[in-house]
């Protein structure tokens, strides 16, 4: 089975290219919320890390999630795409002090705090701007995930957060400063999670901290279990949301929640993943010594999640329904991980066939780069092509 796309339209647009599936998206945002209504305090920030695209972000914001920002970049792309300040959480292992800056002018909902020496900094550039900032720590609960592992981030071994020995003395610490507030704990376990198991024992861990924190009288307001939940990159067609109802369940069945506490999610690839396709040309079928090879116009600069993580994505030959042929799809980049699939079967390829290579919503345009002087790919909305 292969995915819709209005061949038509493309005929005559550039490639390499984004396509998005606006309908899509605007199902999977209506399934995100109707889920989240079902528990009480749940609220739901898109990582926006994922994909910055304009219009996506304004549909996103439309159906009412707030923004997770990883940057001063992206929290101006927020504003921009009229997220409000006040649902903007804002994480990252090296603020600047200009991006803290940013977060305070803007009043943003909670700075996600990775150090002792990032809250200094907080405190003093929210002194001198009269301000105070609500800051949760982002703990490293060390919860392996089961994932790649340049993809796993709650290990004792990441760079991310702050361990979870040394808890005491930060909650000391922060008490005793006056322009920061502590609002909270913050998690992210890691990216492309299938395994609800995995978000089971980050709950079990939360619940720990939050015994600790009841006993020492410290008062949490609000929970942030990250994001991290993952897409069926194998079938798109069959699986295009995925399964957000067991996720939301997964947390409200574990977290030990306290009176009036509020919980929250950061979610990216399984909001845009699914809806984003990168629609590339056929320049040559090659006959190699073994193998035949596809070469498309797209690169690892357009889509760089196989090189860099052999991530598998999906291939359709859009042009062809011929019977199918054993290709490996590989990019014109002078690099020999410019590959995006090897061994796959796809409909005879020809020069000139339209390829699309799926679930590329998330990481995928965010990512490209202009390696080989190459222009940067655009990205098209389904529902501007009509
Ligand atoms: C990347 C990231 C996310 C989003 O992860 P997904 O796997 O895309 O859901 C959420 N929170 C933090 C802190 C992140 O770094």
């Amino acid at each position: 089975m292969k995915g819709c796309f209005p061949l038509k339209k493309f005929k005559d647009i550039d490639t390499p290219f984004y396509y998005y599936d606006t309908a899509l998206l605007r199902e999977t945002l209506r399934a995100i919320v109707s889920e989240t209504a079902r528990h009480e305090g749940f609220c739901v920030h898109y990582a926006v890390k994922a994909n910055a695209n304009p219009k996506l972000m304004n549909a996103i914001c439309q159906a009412g999630l707030g923004a997770d920002c990883v940057s001063g970049g992206e929290i101006q792309a927020s504003v921009d795409a009229g997220f409000q300040p006040s649902k903007i959480v804002f994480a990252g292992v090296g603020k600047s002090d200009k991006e803290i800056k940013l977060g305070l002018a803007k009043e943003i909902f909670c700075f996600n705090v990775e150090s002792v020496p990032e809250l200094e900094v907080i405190n003093g550039l929210a002194g001198q701007m009269s301000k105070v900032a609500r800051v949760a720590f982002r703990i490293n609960p060390n919860v392996g995930a089961h994932t790649h592992a340049n993809i796993t981030t709650g290990l004792a071994e990441n760079k991310f957060g702050i361990a979870m020995d040394d808890m005491p003395f930060v909650i000391e610490r922060v008490s005793s400063m006056k322009n920061v507030k502590f609002a909270g704990l913050h998690f992210h376990i890691g990216s492309q999670i299938l395994d609800m198991g995995d978000f089971a024992a980050l709950c079990n861990r939360i619940n720990d901290l939050q015994d600790w924190c009841d006993v020492r009288h410290v008062p949490v307001e609000l929970i942030n279990v990250g994001g991290g939940l993952g897409i069926d990159y194998t079938h798109p067609n069959k699986v295009p949301i995925p399964d957000f109802k067991s996720y939301f369940d997964t947390y409200a069945r574990h977290l030990k929640l306290r009176k009036g506490q509020t919980v929250h999610f950061e979610l990216g690839r399984s909001v845009v993943g699914q809806c984003g396709s990168l629609i590339s040309r056929v320049l040559y079928v090659k006959q190699g010594a073994v193998k035949q090879f596809v070469i498309v116009d797209a690169g690892m600069t357009d889509l760089i999640r196989p090189a860099l993580y052999q991530a598998y994505h999906k291939i359709e030959n859009l042009s062809s329904d011929e019977p199918g042929k054993t290709y490996d799809v590989v990019g014109p980049v002078c690099e020999s991980s410019d590959v995006f699939a090897k061994s796959v079967d796809l409909n005879e390829c020809h020069r000139g066939d339209l390829i699309a290579i799926r679930s590329a919503g998330a990481y995928g345009e965010a990512m490209a780069s202009q390696y080989n002087c190459r222009p940067l790919p655009k990205g098209y909305i389904a529902e501007e092509m009509q």
